[in-house]
């Protein structure tokens, strides 16, 4: 079995396709995972639907039953999953994840989980794909590659990863199957998000030829960078906030260097909205989430090193803000009741719809009907988003929004 590919691994395949510098980098920074609540919780959900996989139907209630409320520690032994509780809602989305697994395989067909496939472009390392299944038709075989993605942070779409698990499992058996197509598929459950895509031999074999091509040039010596919204949001060098690419391409984009920045041109050099074209504005608000989680990352590595009584030049800890709280609200009530009522002291309030929804869950059709109809969603706020997005534009009312903004200061 081949080991982990360190710095080309499919999961971040679209950072090193799109930035092959990363993969010196990476390398320089001898960066090692560290891991965070997000990605064990994803790796143990990952686990309650690897062994709901390799149990028959007929046991899965029980072993559903039997784990829930438990911790990740309990169920699996893994000391770093104590703190993740396998709750009723992961079993949930885990479970529609396995179903889609179920109702794509077969009868005849042939199921692998977590299936360890080594990479095509560096085949001393592998990569493991959730769940593959083959599939026949009458014209030849059919591959289906299927990933779990239990984040719901930001939805995740066919690229890379999955292409290159599609080009390994087929290259894994070959031998045995004469493929006609491959289907991939992301199902993300807690964002309702399930995306499927077919494909035929010959457009996998051109993208096996595109990522052949980008793999070899990522590690080449002198791989250029080539910072982007796509390939540096989870990349160590950006989450690290070590990557000096990155770092120039987020000051030129509001117009600034090192230079201007190292002789305090600052203030004479910023761009002021005048002098911006909107093209200008444009390339400034593409590159905004780039700048604001870089920025956010660059102040965490600064506060990790001085949390850890290290020195950074120019900056230090201080005690933040925070509200006053009671002590003890029983005694604070006691003493406050003495001298006020109730109704002056105490605050009742209805719970809000999200959370009713919880209560109507096992509830009757007619009765969630009828809370329903209590129920109105006024018009979100206007909010600036790219042009891709897809929710409609809508019009804005200046002269509303001036009334409002106006009764607010009263
Ligand atoms: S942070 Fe961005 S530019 Fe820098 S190495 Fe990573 S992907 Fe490339």
């Amino acid at each position: 079995m081949g080991n982990r590919s360190k710095t080309r691994s499919p999961s971040g395949a679209t950072r090193w396709l799109k930035c092959g510098g990363s993969v010196r980098l990476i390398e320089q920074m001898k960066w090692e995972s560290k891991g965070s609540i997000f990605t064990e919780e994803g790796s143990c959900a990952h686990k309650v639907a690897e062994t709901l996989l390799k149990l028959p139907k007929s046991e899965h209630q029980h072993y559903l039953a039997a784990i829930v409320n438990s911790t990740g520690w309990t169920t699996f032994g893994k000391p770093e999953w104590e703190s993740i509780t396998i709750d009723k809602e992961m079993l949930e989305f885990v479970q529609i994840y396995v179903n889609i697994v179920f109702e794509t395989k077969q009868d005849e067909g042939t199921m692998f989980i977590e299936d360890s496939l080594p990479l095509f472009y560096e085949p001393q390392a592998d990569g493991t794909a959730d769940a593959v299944i083959i599939n026949s038709t009458p014209t030849g075989g059919h591959l289906h590659i299927l990933d779990l993605k239990f984040g719901k942070g930001v939805k995740v779409y066919i690229g890379p990863q999955l292409e290159i698990y599609a080009i390994n499992a087929i290259e894994k058996y070959e031998w045995a199957v004469e493929f006609e197509l491959v289907t991939m598929h992301i199902i993300q459950p807690r964002l309702n998000h399930i995306v499927s895509k077919t494909i035929n031999m010959q457009e996998l074999a051109e993208i096996r030829d595109k990522i052949q091509k980008g793999a070899d040039a990522a590690i080449s010596p002198d791989a250029p960078f080539n910072p982007g919204v796509e390939q540096c949001r989870f990349c160590p060098g950006q989450t690290e906030g070590t990557c000096l690419a990155l770092a120039e391409h987020n000051l030129a984009s509001v117009g600034l260097d090192f230079d201007s920045l190292y002789e305090d041109k600052v203030s004479a050099e910023m761009p002021s909205l005048e002098l911006l074209h909107d093209e200008e504005i444009r390339i400034i608000l593409d590159n905004a989430p780039l700048i604001e989680s870089w920025l956010s990352n660059l102040k965490k590595a600064v506060y990790d090193k001085l949390a850890d009584n290290q020195n950074f030049p120019g900056y230090k800890l201080v005690e933040g803000k925070s509200n006053r709280r009671w002590i003890d609200e029983d005694e604070a009530y006691m003493l406050l009741s003495k001298h006020f009522d109730n109704e002056q002291i105490l605050e009742e309030k209805l719970i809000s719809p999200a959370k009713t929804d919880k209560l109507l869950k096992h509830e009757s059709i007619d009765l969630i009907h009828e809370v329903q109809q209590q129920i109105t969603k006024p018009k979100g706020k206007p909010t600036l988003v790219n042009e891709s997005d897809p929710r409609e534009s809508v019009h804005v009312n200046r002269s509303e929004e001036y009334a409002n903004d106006f009764d607010n200061l009263n």
